[in-house]
């Protein structure tokens, strides 16, 4: 798409700082890091979220995330990661063009990472597990 940032990058239309591609995914930089060391992961063809990837892509994704996080824990010497996709503006994604945060974490490192969580009724979890495993396509 040409008003996508990321199809952009992935044309080399506008410059990243690669560290991996291959025929299906690229790896860069995140421009405005969280953490030393933060890097996009995307599937070269544009999909707006992970529902509109092919499983071919999925799978791609996955194993760069993999073979590449820990390449970032030894550069970074971090000592944990997240990876986050934000899916949906509704959770804050911005750029709309599928994408992995893997954000290297150190202990004490301050930067956080917590939900507002609450104690489920077991009987509601058991209700919804069954009508989302009901949805499931
Ligand atoms: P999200 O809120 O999940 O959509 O995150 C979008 C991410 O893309 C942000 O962390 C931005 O800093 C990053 N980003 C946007 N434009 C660029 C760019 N040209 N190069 C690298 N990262 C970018």
């Amino acid at each position: 798409m040409s008003d996508c940032v990321f199809c952009r990058i992935v044309m080399g239309e506008i410059p990243c700082a690669k560290l991996f591609e291959n025929e299906r995914v690229l790896a860069f930089m995140d421009i405005n890091p969280v953490a030393t060391g933060h890097v996009l992961v995307i599937p070269k063809a544009h999909s707006s979220n992970i529902g509109a990837m092919s499983d071919c892509e999925v799978a791609a994704v996955a194993s760069a995330l993999k073979a590449v996080a820990p390449a970032v824990m030894k550069v970074t010497r971090a000592e944990g990661y997240n990876i986050l996709n934000n899916c949906g503006a509704a959770a804050g994604q911005a750029v709309e063009h599928v994408h992995f945060h893997l954000i290297p974490r150190i202990h004490g490192d301050g930067r956080g990472y917590r939900w507002i969580t609450t104690s489920a009724d077991p009987a509601q979890l058991a209700r919804l597990a069954s009508e989302i495993s009901k949805a499931l396509l």
